[in-house]
C-alpha cells in the first residue's frame, strides 16, 4: 500500500476517505494539510488547482468530533461543493443570502442537533452577529478558508469583504484557522498569515508542475481555425475555450456549432439559469466544449477536462495557472493551448489603466506588472513548465519536460539567431538606449517617418538593417529577446536597454533563440509522440 497508516491520524483519515470518496492514496501534501487539521494547528495550504485542497478539509472534517465553518466566496461554488459532499453521504449544509427564512430553520436545526458535519458560509453570512453568536454555541472542529488569497491586496482577486475574517481567531479561540489557495507567492502566502492572525501557522506549499498537461504557445494567425483544430483532436471529450471579451465568446460558441461541435458560451451577460445550464450541461456531458470568458471555471471540478484553449492572452501568469490548471485534474494527460497575439496585451493594459471600479495607482502597476509577466511567458522560447514553475518561486529539475513546444521541439527558430539578435541589440545601443521598442522596430524596418528623420536616425548604420522582414515578425524578436533577459524595458515607457548578457550577446557570446515568422498550428501531443 503506498500509504501505510503509521499513526492514527493517517488511519482514520485513510478511512473516512475510502469510506466516502472511495480514494485509496493521499495527494502530496494531502496528508499533512490534513494533520495539520488534526493536531488543531493552524495552516496556510498552497496547492494549484486541481491539487486537492477541499479534501485537505473535508476529510478531517469527518474524521473529528464536531463540525467545521467553511468560508467560501462563491455562492454558486458552495451550493456546487456542499450538492458533491451530500452525494458522496457527507452532511453538509451552507448559509447565504440564496437561502428562504425556512430553509436557514432547517439548516440551524441540522447544525443544532450535531447533524452537520461541514458548514460553508460566505464571508458576509459568517461575520453577521447573529450568526457568529450562534456558531459560537456550537461545536465548531475547526475554520477552514477557501481561497484565502481573496484577503490579501498582494494577491489577485482581492475582496475586501475578506478582510473581517480576522475577528474568527478570537470568535473561535478553541478552534485553529486553516488557509488554502492556489495563489503561490511567498508575499501572499505570509500576508494571509498575517491578515487572519494566525498563531505559527504550517506553511505547506505544494509542487506547482502539473506533468500531465501539455502546453503551448502560438502566436494567433487565424484564432478560429486554430480552435477548431484542437476541438477537432478531442472530438467528443469536453475542453473549455476561454476568451477576453463576451464578444469574442459568442462568436466562436456560434462558429464551434456551426461546425457540428456541442459548445455553449458561458458569461456574466447571460442570466442566472442560462449559466447554469450550459454549466450543468457541461459538467454532465451533454456539452463537450464551453466557451467563456474567465467568470467560468471557479469552482468546476470536472476532473476529465481534455483541453483548454486560451483564445487571447490572460491577464497573469496566475490567471494562466489557474485557468488552465481546469485541464486534467484527473492526472490524465491533457492539452493546453495559448494564442496570443500583441494586441491582447493592448487590450489588457487598456483596461488595467482604465479599470470600471476601483483602480488606485498600486492595483494598477501591480496589474501592469502582471501583464509583463504575461508577456514574458508567451514570448519565451524556453521550456513552459520550467517558466510557469519558476514564476511561483520553485525549482524546476527537468532539462526536458517532454510536454511543451519548445522541449518537443515543435517551434520553428530562426537559423542564425545570434547575428539577428546583433543587429536588433546594436541598433538599441546605436539609439543610446532611450527608445521603446515600436521605435527601435520602425529604425530596423528603415522607416522614414518624421520623428525619425527629424532625429537623424535615418542615417544610423542599423537603420534599414531588418528592412527585408515583416515589422510584426522584428516586433516579437525584440519580445523575444526581452523574455530571454538579453534585453529590459526600462521605466515607464519600456524604454529598451541592453542587461549584461546583452552586452555579451553583442561581443558573440550568447544562445538566444527566436521564432521564425508564422507559427504553424498546434499539433496535439498524442500526434507529436507517435
Ligand atoms: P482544488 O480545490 O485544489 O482545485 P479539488 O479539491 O477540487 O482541487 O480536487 C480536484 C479533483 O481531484 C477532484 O475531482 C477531487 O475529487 C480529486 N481528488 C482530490 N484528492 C484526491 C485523492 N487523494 N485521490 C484521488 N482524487 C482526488
Ligand atoms: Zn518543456
Amino acid at each position: 500500500m503506498a500509504n501505510p497508516p503509521t499513526d492514527p491520524h493517517t488511519a482514520a483519515l485513510l478511512g473516512a476517505m475510502r469510506q466516502y470518496w472511495g480514494y485509496d492514496e493521499f495527494r502530496p501534501l494531502q496528508r499533512e494539510a490534513m494533520t495539520s487539521v488534526m493536531e488543531g494547528r493552524d495552516s496556510v495550504v498552497v496547492l494549484p488547482t486541481g491539487g486537492g485542497k477541499s479534501l485537505c478539509y473535508q476529510v478531517p472534517a469527518i474524521a473529528m468530533g464536531g463540525m467545521a465553518v467553511v468560508v467560501s466566496p462563491l455562492i454558486s461554488l458552495m451550493k456546487d461543493q456542499v450538492d458533491a459532499l451530500r452525494n458522496c453521504g457527507v452532511a453538509a449544509d451552507f448559509v447565504n443570502s440564496s437561502l428562504s427564512a425556512e430553509e436557514r430553520r432547517e439548516v440551524s436545526d441540522r447544525v443544532q442537533s450535531g447533524e452537520t458535519k461541514l458548514l460553508y458560509a460566505a464571508p458576509e453570512r459568517l461575520l453577521m452577529t447573529g450568526t457568529l453568536k450562534f456558531l459560537q454555541q456550537q461545536n465548531v472542529s475547526f475554520v477552514a478558508i477557501d481561497e484565502a488569497h481573496c484577503i490579501s491586496s498582494w494577491g489577485h482577486d482581492f475582496r475586501p469583504e475578506y478582510r473581517g475574517m480576522r475577528v474568527l481567531k478570537d470568535a473561535f479561540p478553541h478552534a485553529a484557522v486553516h488557509a488554502y489557495t492556489a495563489t503561490a507567492s511567498e508575499a501572499v502566502r505570509d500576508d494571509i498569515a498575517k491578515q487572519l492572525g494566525l498563531s505559527d501557522p504550517s506553511m505547506l506549499v505544494g509542487s506547482f508542475d502539473r506533468p500531465n498537461l501539455a502546453y503551448r504557445v502560438r502566436s494567433a494567425q487565424q484564432r478560429l481555425q486554430q480552435i477548431a483544430a484542437m476541438v477537432e483532436r478531442h472530438k467528443g471529450e469536453p475542453g473549455i475555450v476561454y476568451c477576453i471579451s463576451r464578444k469574442e465568446v459568442e462568436k466562436t460558441a456560434a462558429a464551434l456549432v456551426e461546425l457540428g461541435c456541442r459548445a455553449a458560451p458561458y458569461h456574466a451577460g447571460l442570466s442566472p439559469d442560462q449559466r447554469k445550464k450550459n454549466q450543468d450541461d457541461f459538467i454532465n456531458d451533454r456539452l463537450e466544449v464551453v466557451v467563456a470568458t474567465v467568470a467560468f471555471g471557479m469552482g468546476i471540478d470536472k476532473p476529465n477536462v481534455r483541453f483548454v484553449v486560451h483564445a487571447g492572452m490572460p491577464k497573469s501568469v496566475e490567471h494562466y495557472q489557474q485557468e488552465s490548471g481546469r485541464a486534467g485534474r484527473d492526472s490524465l494527460e491533457a492539452d493546453c493551448l495559448l494564442l496570443y497575439s500583441r494586441s491582447d496585451a493592448v487590450t489588457w493594459r487598456r483596461m488595467i489603466e482604465n479599470p470600471s471600479e476601483g483602480g488606485d495607482a498600486d492595483s494598477i502597476a501591480a496589474g501592469l506588472r502582471a501583464l509583463e509577466g504575461i508577456s514574458r511567458y508567451c514570448a519565451g522560447v524556453t521550456c513552459r513548465h520550467r517558466m510557469l514553475v519558476e514564476h511561483f518561486g520553485q525549482a524546476f529539475e527537468n532539462d526536458n519536460c517532454g510536454a511543451c513546444d519548445v522541449c518537443l521541439g515543435e517551434l520553428d527558430l530562426v537559423d542564425d539567431p545570434v547575428v539577428l539578435s546583433q543587429k536588433i541589440l546594436s541598433c538599441v545601443a546605436r539609439l543610446d538606449q532611450r527608445y521603446g521598442a515600436d521605435y527601435v522596430c520602425k529604425v530596423l524596418c528603415g522607416s522614414t517617418e518624421q520623428r525619425i528623420v527629424q532625429s537623424g536616425h535615418d542615417s544610423l548604420s542599423t537603420h534599414g538593417l531588418l528592412a527585408d522582414e515583416r515589422a510584426a515578425n522584428v516586433r516579437d524578436w525584440v519580445e523575444q529577446l526581452v523574455a530571454q533577459a538579453y534585453l529590459i524595458k526600462a521605466g515607464e515607457y519600456g524604454v529598451l536597454q541592453l542587461t549584461d548578457s546583452g552586452l555579451r550577446l553583442l561581443k558573440g557570446d550568447g544562445d538566444p533563440k527566436l521564432l521564425k515568422a508564422a507559427a504553424k498550428a498546434a499539433p496535439s501531443r498524442r500526434e507529436s509522440r507517435s
